[in-house]
């Protein structure tokens, strides 16, 4: 069976490995396909698209966007996009504005904590386009104020810690409008970080995100197990909604977790691309931009 993998981030976000180290991770395993979805950026794709040539593998563009509207975390990947379509890079434009100033307030929290980091710091660490939390973990380890990443999060940067901001985000209409316009599928990413209370309620909300046009939702991902595979393949099933697989991979910024494989057991057919790839070019013939 052909295998893909439709999620993982490079250098150009807050991945670890180069967009063409990823690419020939890909090759090494004998993905025929890779998305690469970095966070808020193209950046990375015409260097892995380069690489992707030279070794025959198939590199689908994408990126992530981190949404809000409900409770938990809300990722969406666009899959399959026009890396060079201007409606898109303009709302990605807008995303990485609006973390210049989370930023700053975040190194502001740090500093009144008395673990000073300087912006210089982590646009550093990050090296390419995007800087988020990421780096400021790795920052805090190099200084030894956190013995590992785990910590930093733990005890600073995540959701509702001491030196947590938040960020401006894209409306959802405008994400999935953005996505298709540049031709790609709209992907809801580890669905199980959205935390409704009841599944009833995650059920309403994805059948309502369905209609605003969502695509699919990523069943097979690192972080299931077997079981939340198959009840999210129900979901996506019962919700008229394609399903999708991705390893997240982030190099070193994410435990061990390979491309294609994540801990080890993902198998991602090539088979749920072309379905989204199908999905997405029948929207364009029905001139839904
Ligand atoms: P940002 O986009 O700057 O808010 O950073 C989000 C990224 O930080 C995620 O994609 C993960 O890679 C990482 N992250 C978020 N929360 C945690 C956590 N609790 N532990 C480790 N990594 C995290
Ligand atoms: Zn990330
Ligand atoms: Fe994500
Ligand atoms: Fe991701």
């Amino acid at each position: 069976m052909d295998l893909c993998d439709l999620h993982t981030h490079s250098t150009a976000s807050d991945g670890t490995a180069r967009p063409a180290e990823v690419v020939r991770i890909a090759k090494r395993i004998g993905l025929r396909a890779l998305a690469l979805t970095d966070h808020d950026t193209l950046a990375g794709i015409e260097e892995a698209a380069t690489e992707a040539r030279h070794l025959g593998v198939e590199l689908i563009p994408g990126c992530e966007i981190s949404l809000d509207g409900v409770p938990g975390t809300f990722h969406m990947t666009g899959i399959g996009v026009d890396p060079s379509d201007r409606v898109l890079r303009e709302r990605l434009d807008f995303v990485r504005v609006g973390r210049e100033g989370r930023n700053a307030e975040m190194a502001k929290k740090l500093a009144a904590l008395g673990f000073p980091v300087t912006m210089e710091e982590v646009a550093a660490e990050a090296g390419g386009d995007v800087v988020g939390r990421p780096h400021f973990a790795r920052v805090l380890v190099k200084k030894g104020v956190v013995s590992d990443f785990r910590e930093a999060f733990d005890r600073f940067l995540g959701k509702g810690r001491p030196a947590y901001a938040d960020r401006d985000r894209l409306p959802l209409p405008d994400a999935i409008a953005a996505i298709h316009g540049a031709g790609g599928a709209a992907v809801l990413a580890h669905p199980y970080t959205v935390s409704f209370p009841t599944p009833g309620e995650l059920e309403a909300w994805l059948r309502a995100t369905a209609a605003a046009g969502l695509d699919g939702i990523e069943t097979v991902y690192t972080e299931h197990s077997a079981s939340d595979t198959s009840r999210y393949r129900d979901l996506a099933a019962r919700c008229g909604l394609l399903e999708s697989g991705g390893s997240d991979f982030h190099g070193d910024n994410k435990a061990n977790t390979e491309v294609g494989v994540g801990k080890g057991g993902l198998r991602i057919p090539y088979s749920l691309w072309e379905a989204l790839r199908d999905r997405a070019r029948s929207r364009r013939g029905a001139g839904t931009r």
